[in-house]
C-alpha cells in the first residue's frame, strides 16, 4: 500500500505553516517499512541478507549517541553524534522519530527519508518500539514488522556471542526486550528468527506480498 506523505515529514513544512496552509505532498509511490524487535534478535543480520538479495531496498541510516562498535562506519551504519549534536537536531525538528534506548539516543533523520520516499523508493526503518509507535502515528499505512527470538535464553546468547556490548548494556537490552516482546501483537506481522533462512523467507513474503516487481528492477 502506498504511503501518504504526512505534513510532518515535508522538508518545507515550516514555510507552508508560516503561510497558514497545510503542507502539500505530491508522492504516492514510496513505501515505508518499520522493522522492530529486541536488540540481538537478528534484525541487522536479516536486513543485510535481504539487501544482498534486493539491493533496490533502502535502509534508513539513523543517528545515535552510542559509540561505534568495531567495524561500524559513520554515515554507513549510523551517524554517530554527541548528545549536544543530537539534541540540537531534536530542537530543529529534524527527526521523524527519536527515542532513548539502553542509555543512548537514536533517531531517524527526516531529510534523506523524505527525498527517498518522494523518489518512490521503499525504505526500511530498523528502530526500537517507542520509535515504531511514533512512526505509526505519523504513517499509519506503513508496514510494521516485529522480529521475535525463539526464546529469551537464545536472545541473551546472541547478544553475548556478538561480543559488542558491555555487561550493563546487555542487562538493559535484556530488560527492555521483555517489554518489547509484549508489544509484538501491535505489529502487522510477527516473524520468529529461529532458523535464519526461514525468517528471511517470511520477511520477503511480508514485504513483497507476492509482488517482487519493485525489488527486481535495477537499482535506480
Ligand atoms: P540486532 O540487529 O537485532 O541487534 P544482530 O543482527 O546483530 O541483531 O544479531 C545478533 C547476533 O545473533 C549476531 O551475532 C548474529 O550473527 C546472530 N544471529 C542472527 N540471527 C541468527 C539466527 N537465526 N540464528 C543464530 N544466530 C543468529
Ligand atoms: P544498537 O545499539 O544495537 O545498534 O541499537 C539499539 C536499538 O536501537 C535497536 O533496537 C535498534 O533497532 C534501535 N534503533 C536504531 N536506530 C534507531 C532510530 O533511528 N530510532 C529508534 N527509535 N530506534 C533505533
Amino acid at each position: 500500500m502506498p504511503v501518504s506523505y504526512p505534513s510532518s515529514l515535508h522538508i518545507n513544512d515550516q514555510q507552508a505553516t508560516d503561510a497558514g496552509q497545510e503542507p502539500q505532498a505530491n508522492l504516492s509511490a514510496g513505501r515505508l517499512i518499520v522493522f522492530t524487535g529486541p536488540s540481538g534478535v537478528g534484525k541487522g543480520t536479516l536486513l543485510k541478507a535481504l539487501r544482498q538479495r534486493y539491493p533496490n531496498l533502502d535502509v534508513s541510516i539513523s543517528a545515535t549517541t552510542r559509540s561505534p562498535r568495531s567495524g561500524e562506519v559513520h554515515g554507513k551504519d549510523y551517524f554517530f553524534l554527541s548528545r549536544d549534536e543530537f539534541m540540537a537536531m531534536v530542537d530543529r525538528g529534524e527527526f521523524l522519530e527519536w527515542a532513548e534506548f539502553a542509555g543512548n539516543l537514536y533517531g531517524t533523520p527526516k531529510a534523506t527519508l523524505a527525498n527517498q520516499i518522494a523518489a518512490g523508493r521503499w525504505v526500511i526503518l530498523e528502530i526500537e518500539l517507542e520509535g515504531a509507535r511514533q512512526v505509526r502515528r505519523t504513517f499509519p499505512d506503513a508496514l510494521q514488522l516485529f522480529v521475535l527470538p525463539p526464546s529469551l535464553e537464545e536472545l541473551e546468547h546472541r547478544i553475548r556471542q556478538r561480543g559488542q556490548d558491555d555487561n550493563q548494556s546487555i542487562q538493559q537490552r535484556l530488560h527492555r526486550a521483555q517489554e518489547e516482546i509484549q508489544a509484538a501483537p501491535e505489529f502487522d506481522v510477527q516473524i520468529i528468527n529461529d532458523d535464519l533462512d526461514e525468517a528471511l523467507q517470511k520477511l520477503e513474503t511480508a514485504i513483497f506480498d507476492g509482488d517482487r516487481s519493485y525489488a527486481l528492477t535495477s537499482k535506480r
